[in-house]
């Protein structure tokens, strides 16, 4: 498997406040990798960080092309789609409407049409839905629409961000089998960040963890899952 995307020396800065410290990772082409850490490690800050949304130095390489000082509009175009943290859906437009709206710069009508049709043979509780307000879903389908929605833009690339946070352990269970079918069928690579470490690493299949801004620690999921500092820290046994 190449490499995808390379992150190297990575430095973020809010204001003062400095959230990266030098940060380094791979991420290899179809792999669904995950970055574990604590509240406030840096995990939101990289995604925002390879999306340009946050002041940052360094280098971030997608595909051989480095993404420093491109317009997050021209990376999205690039193939790398983001779900934030809160899901980012538009509560007072339709499911349908916000499939449409995440294929928004496509022009190829028909496989748009074949697209939400699979985003809904994926969800089939968004396709009871699909003509209700975004805003009316219950938490675990807002975020499986912020998933579908990314998808239709058919990234090559996709960044999610605490997919688990705020929904019940069935919900985030059904959630992460989809993401896992994803990967391998629709040869999407993934890189989650979790907080739910157990979950990730179950579905991951290489795994970092980041501390105060830096990766402490990189392998296999099963080598992660296998170090006993994990355990302790992240796994709680
Ligand atoms: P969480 O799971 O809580 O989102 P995280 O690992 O994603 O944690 P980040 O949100 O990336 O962590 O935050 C990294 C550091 O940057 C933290 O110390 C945080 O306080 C700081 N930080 C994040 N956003 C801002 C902001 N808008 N202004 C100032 N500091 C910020």
């Amino acid at each position: 498997m190449s490499t995808m995307l390379h992150v190297k020396d990575l430095r973020a800065y809010y204001g003062q406040v400095q959230a990266l410290h030098g940060l380094e990772f791979d991420l290899k082409e179809g792999s669904l990798t995950t970055l574990l850490g604590a509240n406030g490690a840096g995990k939101t800050t990289t995604l925002r960080a390879i999306c340009n949304m946050v002041r940052s130095t360094g280098s971030i390489e997608f595909e051989g092309k480095k993404l420093d000082n491109k317009s997050t509009e021209s990376i999205v175009r690039l193939g790398i789609a983001h779900v934030p943290q809160g899901r980012g859906t538009f509560a007072t437009l339709t499911v349908d409407e916000n499939l449409e709206l995440g294929a928004i710069s496509r022009k190829d009508i028909k496989a748009i049409k074949s697209d939400i049709d699979r985003m809904y043979d994926y969800f089939p509780r968004l396709k009871e839905r699909h003509t209700q307000q975004a805003g009316t879903l219950s938490g675990g389908e807002q975020q499986m629409l912020a998933v579908a929605r990314a998808l239709m833009l058919r990234p090559r690339l996709m960044l999610l961000d605490e997919p688990s946070f705020g929904l019940a352990p069935l919900i985030v269970r059904d959630l992460f089998k989809i993401l896992g079918q994803i990967n391998r069928e629709d040869k999407v690579s993934i890189l989650v960040v979790e907080q739910n470490a157990q979950l990730a690493l179950e579905l991951a299949d290489k795994a970092y963890v980041i501390e105060t801004g830096r990766i402490v620690m990189s392998g296999t999921a099963d080598e992660v899952a296998n170090n006993e500092d994990v355990r302790k820290s992240y796994l709680g046994y």
